[in-house]
């Protein structure tokens, strides 16, 4: 998937954490998350060359490639998310929530690509949800409908938890 689609899939990540911690709309809790989501969703293609995860983040991207740690492989395993929750254990809970979910939401979406992810790498075997005409290829239609949808529901949630609390507002 592109990093737009991997931005909005974080993005969501994040308000699905800010909703489950109750943070005010306008917070800077809120901007943190947010801005937080969107980066973290598309940091597991570090592992792509030419990426801007690998661009941004050159050194790690360029001993990923020394090691032969290619596309889809380890940064997107589950092994990796376990590693990751640990080394960023002591960051606030909000943020770490936000952080884990985001990144995680890489390689879930990613399981709907037809070239698939090494899920439980080091075992090399590539993992899709998809059957492969029904699989979402890397730039396609199908990839901007599916980024399109994921955009609107980013508006939509804090929409609906607006529109709720001025309504409960409007009640009292
Ligand atoms: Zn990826």
């Amino acid at each position: 998937m592109l990093q737009r689609t991997h931005s909005a899939a974080g993005v969501l990540a994040a308000e699905w954490v800010l909703h489950a911690y109750h943070v005010p709309l306008l917070s800077w809790d809120t901007a943190g998350a947010l801005l937080l989501g969107c980066f973290a969703g598309p940091l597991a293609d570090i592992d792509k060359p030419g990426s801007v995860m690998a661009k941004l983040f050159f050194p790690v991207s360029s001993l990923l490639r020394m090691l032969h740690i290619h596309h889809r492989t380890m940064t997107h395993s589950l092994l990796f998310l376990v590693l990751l929750a640990t080394a960023s254990f002591p960051i606030p809970a909000l943020y770490y929530s936000t952080f884990l979910l985001a990144y995680a939401s890489h390689p879930l979406i990613d399981l709907l690509n037809e070239q698939g992810v090494a899920l439980f790498w080091p075992v090399r075997t590539k993992i899709r949800l998809l059957p492969k005409f029904l699989a979402i290829d890397t730039g396609s239609r199908a990839e901007d409908v599916f980024c399109f949808l994921l955009i609107c529901l980013c508006f939509w949630l804090p929409a609906r938890e607006w529109w709720i609390g001025w309504m409960q507002l409007a009640m009292r």
